[in-house]
């Protein structure tokens, strides 16, 4: 019998299984619906891909009975990032915050591609939030996020950030193909140019 060994590639962390942060037990729910307010740390471990290195999520949710043993939950959600500004790079705090709504029907009973419907096992003893909290996230998460209205973003000739300090570089060449093609431009707009700076005396 050989001896264990390290592996010597790295392995991934041994990560403990996904924890069931987003999921609530639906026990009660016959007498009324089911308030809840949680966090969940890590969401990109619980909630699967996320657009955004999401350092939490918090939720608020309202589940109870719907028609046809149907499950409605609804509820807010308020998450935080950190994320590189377009421009500048630095990192900087966001927030998306949304309100959401869900509806869980037993499995036969739901419709490949319908909007906010998720499956449901009618003797589930609790109802994952995971599926609608993630979705809402895509949708709700900015493509692109900028540290100030007006960051003038990195010098792209030695990469100072210039909201902190200006810098001596000269202003950039101009690339002769742009050039070229700006002149062909000029000769086109040459009539409305000549209409605005009659309007400056
Ligand atoms: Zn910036
Ligand atoms: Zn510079």
């Amino acid at each position: 019998m050989s001896p264990r060994r390290a592996p010597r590639s790295p392995d991934p962390p041994d990560l403990p299984n996904p924890p069931d942060a987003a999921r609530i037990g639906l026990a009660g729910l016959d007498a009324g619906p089911i308030e809840r307010t949680f966090r969940v740390e890590a969401p990109g471990e619980s909630l699967g891909a996320l657009p955004l290195p999401f350092e939490y999520v918090d939720v608020e949710v309202e589940v109870r009975r719907a028609d046809g043993a149907a499950i409605r939950a609804r509820g807010t959600l308020d998450a935080g990032a950190i994320v590189e500004c377009r421009r500048c790079l630095e990192p900087t705090q966001i927030g998306v915050r949304a309100r959401w709504a869900a509806l869980y029907r037993p499995p036969g009973r739901v419709t490949p591609g319908e909007e906010g419907v998720w499956a449901l096992d009618a003797q589930s003893a609790e109802l994952d939030l995971a599926g609608p909290i993630r979705e809402e996230l895509w949708v709700n998460a900015p493509a692109w996020v900028e540290c100030s209205r007006d960051c003038p973003g990195l010098c792209p000739t030695c990469g100072v950030r210039l909201a902190e300090k200006a810098c001596r570089c000269p202003p950039p060449e101009p690339d002769g193909r742009w050039a070229a093609l700006e002149g062909l431009g000029g000769a086109s707009e040459g009539a409305s140019e000549g209409t605005s700076e009659g309007d400056i005396p």
